[in-house]
């Protein structure tokens, strides 16, 4: 028998019995007349001692110990006299009275303990040794333990996990398709799932009527701290289900992870409109962990000389509550930040509403005391509160302005990562105009069904369109999305004109789908939710690189495998590829 008890198992209670512990070495401290040994296993820590008194072979072996070395020992638990009550088994530790090395260990790269001297690099290469470090394992023992929840929660509500195929042929969720080429088809290629989308409604069309799937999803894109060539999605769909029946469940699930994981009650969650959300917060995913509402002031800033905001389309303020005593350098700091490249503002106006009542502004050359007091009124402002503005374009300074907010809740400490905000945001656009190409693009995707109120704007006026599709944003991050399914090939075949594919087009690359809904096709709708974000959010990670056992690099690269890598020329010639050179 390896082990009697795993290394995180011991307390005062096993004390004097006589016990068998395998595990990793982790750290040896020799003191001399003693030595101290710290055993590892995925439960936990154990120390192991050596005494004075122990046998000769026992301190030759343990002479022979490095870090890493896999070790099985015999031994009594005692009580420690000094108690470490960091770790759960700080208050024993064994005495051995045998050790075996099962398997010697090379001097690892780097130190296998939270606080590890290994760079990112380095780690990613020897993944299998950064993942025996407890505060890299924990995050994926916290993946475990929610895919399990997600998993409990679904299937009660009748949920059917069904696997669907991994080589298919484009979904058009508009990211780049990783391809595979055919053998058996030489000459053409498979493309990996960017989501299940379209298998999912077949399913629907199928009967199954409820089904999930966590499963993997790939789009080579460019990759950022958050993206993963394939990342994994809890993806579900429902049939007779309207938006709220999906909203309910959903929102009932992801309540049900921070009661279970976090211990937090989260209320009922709000739904906000689009357009409410672009409005107020400048953005599709706002960060509700805070206020700090944009104020419109278009129509009261424009009645005197100040061209800037006379020539303007737009002109929004955020009230910072009690940052009235800013200094000049603050807000030269404020300012070289809306000017920067990534936020684009050409400059920003400031009114500060001091403590003893009087408003001083960097406009004051054209505006009033009575102007500066109606916007402050506007804004509801008290003394001590700065109010920041922006002008410009409606469409480019929301944004800028959603930069601002965000940095001043950073600066106001009001992004707390315990903190959880989620929401729902509801009524997107159906399209989206692209200049570069002169036309529309699916906002969402081409299967997502209009708001049965502004079908008829379809041809009229496609961009005022609304989709009934919804995002759950917790954050400021857009944690999962989806939408209302058209469930009708006529409509379905509306969209896609609207999309300009000829029905040539269509029927070429979603005819399969088309047919389908010719057979009968439930009112259905779903929703997928980035797993890895979630898990990420739940650990209170700022990259979801750690919630993965063996990620990729931001090029894209497994370093520890070496992939991607070179096929052989026998590869290429099977599957009948000429590399032009
Ligand atoms: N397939 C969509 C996505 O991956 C989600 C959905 O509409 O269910 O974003």
């Amino acid at each position: 028998m390896y082990r009697t008890h795993t290394c995180g198992e011991l307390r005062l209670e096993h004390v004097n019995q006589h016990v068998t512990l395998s595990g990793w070495v982790q750290k040896i401290r020799n003191l001399g007349a003693m030595t101290f040994i710290d055993l590892r296993d995925r439960y936990g820590i154990t120390q192991l001692v050596v005494e004075e008194s122990a046998s000769k072979d026992i301190k030759d072996r343990i002479a022979g110990l490095g870090r890493e070395f896999v070790i099985q020992v015999n031994g009594k638990v005692v009580e420690r006299t000094s108690k470490n009550n960091k770790i759960p088994t700080g208050d024993i530790e064994i005495i051995i009275e045998s050790i075996d090395v099962l398997s010697p260990s090379e001097v690892p790269p780097f130190t296998i303990e939270d606080n590890s001297d290994g760079g990112d690099e380095i780690r990613m290469k020897y993944r299998y040794l950064d993942l025996r470090r407890q505060v890299v394992r924990k995050n994926l023992e916290l993946r475990h333990r929610m895919a399990h929840l997600i998993r409990n929660y679904l299937d009660n509500l009748r949920f059917m996990e069904v696997e669907t195929p991994v080589l298919i042929k484009s979904t058009p969720e508009g990211a780049r398709d990783f391809v595979v080429p055919s053998r058996m088809n030489q000459g053409q290629f498979y493309a990996l799932p960017q989501s299940p989308q379209t298998f999912k409604q077949l399913l629907m069309v199928a009967g199954f009527d409820r089904y999930y799937q966590i499963v993997k999803c790939f789009r080579d894109e460019d990759l950022r701290a958050d993206r993963q060539p394939e990342f994994t999605q809890i993806d579900c769909e429902m049939s007779f289900v309207e938006r709220d029946d999906v909203l309910d469940i959903f929102e009932g699930l992801i309540r049900h992870l921070f009661k279970e994981i976090r211990g937090i009650d989260i209320p009922a969650l709000q739904r906000m409109t689009w357009h409410d959300a672009m409005e107020y917060y400048g953005c599709d995913k706002p960060d509700l962990r805070f206020d700090m509402k944009f104020v419109d002031l278009t129509a009261q800033a424009k009645h005197r000389d100040f061209a800037v905001f006379n020539a303007s389309e737009y002109v929004g303020a955020i009230c910072a509550t009690g940052c009235a005593s800013y200094t000049r350098k603050q807000l030269d700091e404020l300012t070289d930040f809306v000017k920067r490249p990534q936020v684009g503002a050409k400059g920003l106006v400031y009114v500060k509403y001091n403590e003893d009542g009087t408003l001083k502004s960097s406009v004051d050359k054209f505006y009033n005391e009575d102007d500066l007091k109606r916007w402050a009124e506007s804004c509801q402002a008290k003394p001590g509160d700065l109010i920041l503005i922006l002008c410009g374009p409606k469409n480019k300074t929301l944004p800028q302005l959603c930069e601002l907010r965000l940095e001043m809740g950073n600066r106001l400490g009001l992004r707390d990562k315990d903190v959880f905000k989620p929401l729902w945001v509801v009524d997107f656009p159906l399209l989206e105009w692209d200049e570069e190409t002169q036309r529309f693009y699916a906002m969402h995707h081409p299967f997502t069904s209009p708001k049965p109120e502004d079908t008829d704007m379809m041809e009229s006026n496609p961009g005022a369109v609304r989709a009934n599709a919804y995002d759950m944003v917790i954050n400021g991050v857009e944690i999962g999305g989806g939408s209302i399914r058209i469930h009708d090939s006529q409509l379905q075949q509306r969209m896609f004109k609207c999309l300009g594919f000829t029905p040539e087009q269509a029927d070429k690359q979603f005819g399969f789908l088309l047919n389908a809904f010719k057979y009968g096709a439930p009112p259905h709708g779903g929703i997928a939710f980035g797993f890895d974000r979630l898990v990420s959010m739940f650990a209170g990670l700022d990259s979801i690189r750690d919630t993965i056992a063996f990620p990729k690099n931001n090029s894209g690269r497994d370093v520890m495998i070496d992939s991607p890598s070179e096929i052989s020329e026998e590869q290429f010639k099977e599957l009948g590829i000429r590399l032009q050179s």
